[in-house]
């Protein structure tokens, strides 16, 4: 079976086999291998040992990990990209990506580095030399040094280099699959056949289609909050309401990015970091490349009550800065806001690495794989890894 329109009987069922492959009829940023056979018929069912909801780095890193000619994934993930909250625009040199989402990973985060030179992926230490800037009520203050930022570092291609590498040597793999533009929609016990049937709809070829996964594990690699807002699963009523309760990471956060032409702010012996009371920015950054360029700054906002716009950070970034910042090269917001206007203002997260997460539910064939469920630095994509460790442990174990 190689096209994506497959039926159940393509499968080879004694192995509950797929062949890997990448099924989107409108490709976008990855560069992904893409099956030639993206004319998915208006039903579609296929067998796998595991079915992955989400291609984050949480999802991509299980169904890695699991992905093997005894053990098939199928991953399905509704946008057209995989990465979910890693995103990079390159939008000048070397193709180094600017990130919108995710930044940094800081020493000592040895899933992430681990990770990082397995995969041939450059850091660089984020810049923090110079003095930071406090933009207060009366005006903007220069701080003696740089109180705002510790060291960490930066991944110099973008962040979403790791999710590229990770779904292009998934897509290798024999018994793995990638489905882009597929959303699931419901994850539901068939009784009979003792597997969960995860029925996902998808926009593939101008036709919307569905797309049933059979599998003996479901692992859920998005936020808790809107999975339990947008698939339907009967799930126990405790875990129902804390994973409805459990905030989005970063859900309310409007991400800038500024590129310029060069760092002009370190030759004032500027570190580029600020902090601030009067917004849109409360904090800002320097992003630049290991070697100044791009150069770019970049700030964390809030669209949720007014929308952050480019007039006003670049006013803020020039009340900041000086007058070299009223002349960006490029101005990108990204506002990561889910369309949930709920889920964007959950707040305990006293919920995060919940001992409900680390188990699996539904008899033990449902698992909550996204950074938000771990134990170990939620919120990071560290966390987001040691999430996905947990899931292969238990699928593997059971
Ligand atoms: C602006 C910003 C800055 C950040 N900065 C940092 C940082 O500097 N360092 C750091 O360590 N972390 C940072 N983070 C957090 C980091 O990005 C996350 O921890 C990590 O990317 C989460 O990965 P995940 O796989 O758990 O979830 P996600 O990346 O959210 O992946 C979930 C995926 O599921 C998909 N999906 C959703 N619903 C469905 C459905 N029904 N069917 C199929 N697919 C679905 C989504 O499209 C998405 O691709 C930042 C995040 C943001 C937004």
């Amino acid at each position: 079976m190689d096209g994506a329109g497959g039926s159940e009987s393509d499968i080879d069922s004694d192995r509950e086999r797929v062949r890997p492959r990448v099924v989107d009829s409108a490709p976008v940023s990855n560069p992904l291998p893409l099956s030639a056979d993206s004319t998915a018929s208006e039903h579609t069912a296929l067998k796998a040992d595991t079915v992955v909801v989400g291609a984050g780095i949480a999802g991509l890193s299980v169904a890695r990990a699991l992905a093997a000619p005894d053990h098939s994934v199928v991953v399905v993930e509704s946008t057209g990209r995989v990465g979910g909250r890693l995103r990079s625009i390159r939008d000048d040199i070397d193709g180094r990506g600017l990130d919108l989402g995710a930044t940094w990973c800081w020493p000592g985060e040895l899933r992430v580095t681990s990770l990082v030179h397995e995969l041939g992926i450059a850091l660089h230490d984020q810049h923090i030399a110079g003095d930071a800037m406090y933009d207060g009520p009366d005006g903007a203050v220069r701080l003696d040094g740089n109180p705002i930022d510790v060291p960490a570092y930066r991944f110099t291609q973008g962040a979403d280099t790791l999710t590229d590498r990770l779904a292009a040597d998934l897509a290798r793999r024999d018994g793995a699959s990638i489905f882009l533009h597929t959303r699931a929609a419901s994850i539901a016990d068939d009784p009979e056949s003792r597997r969960m049937i995860v029925r996902c709809s998808q926009k593939t070829n101008d036709a919307p289609t569905t797309l049933d996964v059979s599998a003996r594990h479901v692992v859920i690699a998005l936020p808790p909050a809107i999975a339990a807002r947008t698939i339907d699963i009967d799930l126990p009523r405790d875990v129902a309401e804390l994973a409805a309760s459990t905030p989005v990471w970063m859900g309310a956060t409007t991400k800038v990015v500024v590129r310029y032409h060069d760092a002009f702010w370190r030759r004032d012996g500027l570190s580029g970091s600020g902090v601030s009371h009067r917004g849109p920015l409360r904090e800002v950054h320097d992003l630049s490349g290991p070697d100044g360029q791009p150069a770019a700054l970049f700030g964390f906002g809030s669209s949720v009550d007014r929308p952050v716009t480019e007039n006003d950070v670049v006013t803020q970034l020039t009340r900041l800065f000086g007058p070299s910042a009223t002349q960006p090269a490029a101005v990108h917001i990204a506002d990561w806001q889910s369309t949930l206007p709920e889920a964007n203002r959950l707040h305990d997260y006293g919920t995060y690495g919940h001992r409900l997460f680390q188990q699996p539910t539904c008899d033990g064939r449902v698992h909550w794989v996204s950074t938000e469920t771990s134990t170990d630095q939620p919120g990071h994509i560290e966390g987001a890894l040691a999430a996905a460790e947990r899931a292969v442990t238990a699928i593997r174990g059971g």
